[in-house]
């Protein structure tokens, strides 16, 4: 029982809005503007407590919750109501607490209707090498608790080209780390980039399907092609083996409960993590999404839990376990309540 309420804290923590320091307040750690992902473009921290850890924009002139400082103890509140007695800023390897995750490219030439990394201004578009990637992972390991590393991108100039890059950075992170958990999140058109990403040494694929309903996916997504992820998501778990392979569905988009458990179906019955996020609407997406979707009735706390208890009960039937995956969003846990870490 005081699982499901902090559980339900965490659900109403990712759908609200930002926190506020206190005035004066110093952050034990360095502050990161993240470019991809719910927080991007904005100053973030992570915040856990009872064992659940959530991201959250932070400000020192306004937020729905507000970050107590009391004899070295923090708490939060919201509207003037204590919302959590306790809770601790956990420090970020790069972008994700004990991880180094990288967005390689954040430019892409595509156009998802809930998608704001290609929007962001240029001068947050980081443009690391691979040797960028490796000097500093190799630095935040002599410093800190380092899981794993993760590559995410967009698609620049063309998906040959981008996959090529994933590829080339894989395989110089693999050789100077060769224990190293490294997942991929990008965008494969055929067989040959999920074989190249897997022989280049990553360990785990992330191919996205963004939506269980087709008709939904065609206009959130009008670049990208439905059936392709399908077939190369069922390609990447004969590549990467079962349990190894994820896919992650926006919801608040029009889709049904019943269609997320029918796409959890398929997936968990094939070996494939399904992973489930609330979509985030903000001054940088929402008219896209108005003239792409139309107006959507608000995801709740309620609905985020309901898909998580859905999303386990099914990957327990298919004796798959979040438990096992050591990179990308199911690590970090920040944004999504995941299955077997939260509930
Ligand atoms: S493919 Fe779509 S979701 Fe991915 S970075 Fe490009 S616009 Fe964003
Ligand atoms: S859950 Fe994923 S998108 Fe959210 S902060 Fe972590 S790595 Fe980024």
């Amino acid at each position: 029982m005081e699982e499901d309420v902090n559980v339900r804290k965490k659900a109403e923590l990712i759908l609200g809005g930002g926190v506020r320091l206190p005035e004066g307040f110093v952050f034990p750690f360095r502050v990161s503007r993240s470019t991809a992902g719910p927080g991007a473009g904005s100053s973030s921290a992570v915040f856990s407590f009872y064992g659940h850890r959530v991201k959250k924009s932070i400000s020192y002139d306004s937020g729905e919750f507000v970050l107590i400082e009391n004899d070295g103890i923090l708490s939060m509140t919201r509207g003037g109501e204590p919302f959590l007695d306790e809770v601790r800023i956990e420090p970020v390897v790069y972008h994700s607490p004990e991880q180094a995750f990288f967005n390689i490219d954040q430019r892409c030439m595509y156009h998802c209707a809930f998608c704001v990394s290609p929007l962001l201004g240029k001068e947050l578009n980081k443009r690391l090498t691979d040797n960028d990637i490796v000097r500093m992972t190799k630095e935040a390991i002599g410093k800190q608790k380092v899981v794993s590393v993760s590559l995410t991108s967009g698609v620049a100039d063309s998906v040959d080209k981008t996959v090529d890059r994933f590829v080339s950075c894989v395989s110089k992170l693999r050789k100077e780390f060769p224990e190293l958990p490294i997942g991929v999140e990008p965008y494969v058109s055929k067989k040959e980039h999920v074989r190249a990403l897997k022989e280049a040494g990553a360990t785990e694929i992330k191919l996205n399907i963004q939506s269980p309903n087709r008709k939904i996916f065609e206009k959130a997504c009008p670049d990208l092609d439905y059936d392709r992820i399908i077939e190369l998501l069922l390609y990447s778990v004969n590549v990467f083996g079962p349990g190894m392979v994820t896919s992650n569905m926006i919801f608040g988009m029009g889709e049904t409960d019943e269609e997320i458990e029918d796409m959890f179906e398929f997936f968990c019955s094939r070996g494939i993590i399904p992973t489930v996020r609330s979509i985030h609407i903000n001054s940088t997406n929402s008219s896209a999404l108005r003239s792409t979707i139309g107006e959507q009735p608000a995801v709740d706390a309620e609905r985020i839990m309901r898909l998580a208890r859905m999303q386990k009960r099914k990957l327990a039937e298919y004796g798959l376990d979040t438990r096992n995956c050591h990179t990308m969003c199911i690590e970090c846990g920040c944004c999504d309540i995941v299955p077997f870490r939260d509930i």
